[in-house]
């Protein structure tokens, strides 16, 4: 399966911080992998324009459900189709905690990106206390079974697994618990796809930087990696795109 190299700038990012999504252009014409970068909702139309006609794809950080409404502040997935986006993460553990996403409502928004011809990138990940209580696989596939929606096949769904402590701390699992959960999230995955669950490619995100990135890459049924921090320079998410291809 080709590997998918995303980056999550979060709120991070002025226009000015554009040259290093175009410095990407130069730095991955050969990768053999594929690579998206989700920046900032001001800057995905920039961006999109920026990079057109080159093999990166630029992606949201979250939408609205429906379609159009009285929904103040918020952005639908056919409004970012129409600036450029081609991906939308949902459910990440930011929006989780911090707005109180629930499965139900990250499985909403999947159906709308998939309605807008767009692509989900779809995050679950265990709690520190949740892999310390040895409910981590339950944890996840849980949230899998329910985050994901019917309309859900393998071009347009990715999924990523971000233990929430690995995110931003600099800590990673070993590779024996990455391989442990992704070989689990794909059985999850057959159970409720069927023959298209094979073929949905499931990210590691936390902690992911050039120098763990090989190691990481190498371990069944990762497929790729959902990048936060290091994806914010082109040198350092250059280094991550390198060890996957
Ligand atoms: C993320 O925010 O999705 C993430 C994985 O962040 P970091 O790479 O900085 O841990």
């Amino acid at each position: 399966m080709k590997k998918l190299i995303a980056g999550n700038w979060k709120m991070n990012g002025l226009a000015s911080s554009l040259a290093e999504i175009e410095a990407l252009k130069g730095i991955t014409g050969e990768a053999a992998c594929d690579i998206v970068v989700c920046p900032p909702l001001t800057l995905v139309e920039k961006a999109a324009e920026r990079v057109g006609g080159s093999r990166i794809a630029i992606g949201a950080q979250d939408c609205h459900a429906q379609p159009s409404g009285a929904y103040t502040g918020d952005v639908s997935a056919e409004m970012l189709a129409e600036i450029g986006a081609r991906f939308v993460i949902l459910g990440h553990s930011e929006r989780r905690s911090a707005y109180r996403e629930t499965d139900a409502a990250v499985a909403a928004k999947a159906i709308a990106v998939h309605q807008a011809g767009l692509t989900s990138i779809i995050c679950v990940g265990e709690t520190r206390a949740e892999r310390d209580e040895g409910r981590a696989i339950e944890v996840v596939c849980a949230q899998l079974e329910a985050s994901i929606p019917n309309t859900a096949t393998s071009s347009n769904t990715v999924i990523a697994y971000e233990p929430v402590w690995a995110i931003g701390t600099g800590l990673v699992p070993t590779l024996e618990q990455i391989e442990e959960m992704h070989s689990s999230i794909r059985q999850a995955l057959e159970k409720r796809l069927g023959e298209n669950g094979l073929g949905v490619r499931i990210l590691y995100g936390g902690s992911v930087k050039a120098s763990n990135a090989k190691a990481i890459f190498g371990v069944s049924n990762v497929d790729g990696a959902l990048v936060g921090g290091a994806s914010l320079k082109a040198s350092e998410f250059a280094g991550i795109i390198t060890a996957a291809a």
